[in-house]
Order: C-alpha cells, then sequence, then structure tokens
C-alpha cells in the first residue's frame, strides 16, 4: 500500500484489535484512531460527547451512529490523518458508520481487516482482562503487572472495566454479531477485506496483518 495508508480493523471485542493496531500504527506511522479510547478519554475528562456516551458505554450498549460519526469524521479531517492516512479501531461498528465512512469522508478506506478468533477465545480473554486508568495499557489476570496492580508504563491503577463485566460482556458479544458482522459480508463484495486470523502468537499475528497491507497494491 502506498501512503496515505487508510486502513479499518474489524474484530469481534477481544480479539486483540488494541494492541495488533498500537504495533501496525508504530511500525508504518499510521495514526491509530480508537475510537473506545476517544470515547474514554472524553468520558474522564467529562466533556458533553463524554456525558452523551458514558450511559451507553456502561451497558455494553453502542453509542449512537449520530453521535460517533460525528466524532470520527472530525478525527480524520486532522492534517496527520489527511497525510499519513488512518488505522481505524472499534470503527465502523455498524452498515450505517460503514456508509459514512464511504460518504462523508473525502479518504475512502483501502483496506479492512477482519481479525478473527472464536467467541470462546474472547470470552475467556476479556472476562480476565485488566486496564490501566490512565494510559491504557492492557493486562490480564495471567500476565499483571510487576507490583499488584499499578501499571509498570505510569503508574496508573490497572482496573476492570465496567464493560468487562460478565452482563456487559454477553450484551458486547450479541450486539457484534448483529450489527458489525454483516460489514464481513459488505467490505468482501467490494474486494478490499482481509481475513487474519487472530488467536495464535502476537508476533505471528502482527507478520500476518503487515502481509495483508503489502498486498494492497494502490
Ligand atoms: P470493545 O470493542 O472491547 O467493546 P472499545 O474500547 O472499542 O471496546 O469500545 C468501548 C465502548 O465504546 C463500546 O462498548 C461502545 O459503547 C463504545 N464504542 C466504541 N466504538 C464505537 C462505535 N464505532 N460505535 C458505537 N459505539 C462505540
Ligand atoms: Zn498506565
Amino acid at each position: 500500500m502506498n501512503k496515505p495508508f487508510r486502513i479499518a480493523m474489524l474484530g469481534k471485542q477481544g480479539a486483540g484489535k488494541g494492541t495488533q493496531c498500537s504495533r501496525i500504527s508504530e511500525q508504518f506511522q499510521i495514526p491509530h484512531v480508537s475510537t473506545g479510547d476517544m470515547l474514554r478519554s472524553a468520558v474522564k475528562a467529562g466533556t458533553e460527547f463524554g456525558l452523551r456516551a458514558s450511559e451507553f458505554m456502561e451497558r455494553g450498549d453502542l453509542v449512537p451512529d449520530e453521535v460517533i460519526i460525528g466524532a470520527v469524521v472530525e478525527r480524520l479531517s486532522q492534517d496527520d490523518a489527511v497525510n499519513s492516512g488512518y488505522l481505524l479501531d472499534g470503527f465502523p461498528r455498524t452498515l450505517a458508520q460503514a456508509k459514512a465512512l464511504d460518504s462523508a469522508i473525502d479518504q475512502a478506506v483501502k483496506l479492512v481487516i477482519n481479525l478473527e478468533v472464536a467467541t470462546d477465545v474472547v470470552l475467556e480473554r476479556l472476562s480476565s482482562r485488566r486496564v490501566c486508568e490512565g494510559c491504557g495499557r492492557t493486562y490480564s489476570v495471567s500476565n499483571p503487572p510487576t507490583s499488584p496492580w499499578h501499571c509498570d508504563t505510569c503508574g496508573g491503577d490497572v482496573v476492570q472495566r465496567a464493560d468487562d463485566k460478565p452482563e456487559a460482556i454477553s450484551r458486547r458479544l450479541a450486539l457484534y454479531d448483529e450489527l458489525t458482522s454483516p460489514l464481513i459480508g459488505w467490505y468482501s463484495e467490494k474486494g478490499i477485506l482481509v481475513t487474519v486470523e487472530g488467536s495464535g502468537d502476537l508476533d505471528i499475528v502482527t507478520s500476518n496483518i503487515v502481509k495483508a497491507i503489502h498486498s494492497v497494491e494502490a
């Protein structure tokens, strides 16, 4: 692929989108645009956008399309994204969002990576996931920070996200099946979808994503 790189990553909650997107964003120097991170920092900062979003997020519901689409369109219009492209993590998640990405932005996506992981694997990963409130770094019950439970990177508190509690997890996975998984067929018909198996070794998954990016000609 040539610059600007314009990539979106699809995958269930817990598929490892965040980890893989950080790696790819660093390697290719593309802005990592994570709607989950944007929303969580807006909630923390108490902005109006954050206030509108927080009740949906805590229940494990999706934030309404018009709220999230506006925020993403604005983010993608900034200079870094216009020049270098974007690596979208957590967007689009509905057909309306995918259509908005196609039309509202003069920056159509060139490659969609479908990071595929079986449901029993993501259930196990999500229920043991712990996250730093300071910097967002992810740990798990079996891979805790050195000093429990303070982040090795920033010293922040490492906690379980409200939406990683069991009721919210099953709600989020059901919404993925219903609203997000239809995008796989939609992008595949457009000929820009590549599926990468996400359950194996992290480095192997990364190198398969890198191969997919290099396989795009334009
Ligand atoms: P996960 O993929 O693990 O659910 P994220 O960190 O991507 O977590 O998102 C957390 C929450 O933020 C979601 O459960 C949802 O409420 C909201 N959210 C994130 N991205 C979107 C989006 N594209 N559309 C609607 N809501 C979103
Ligand atoms: Zn931290």
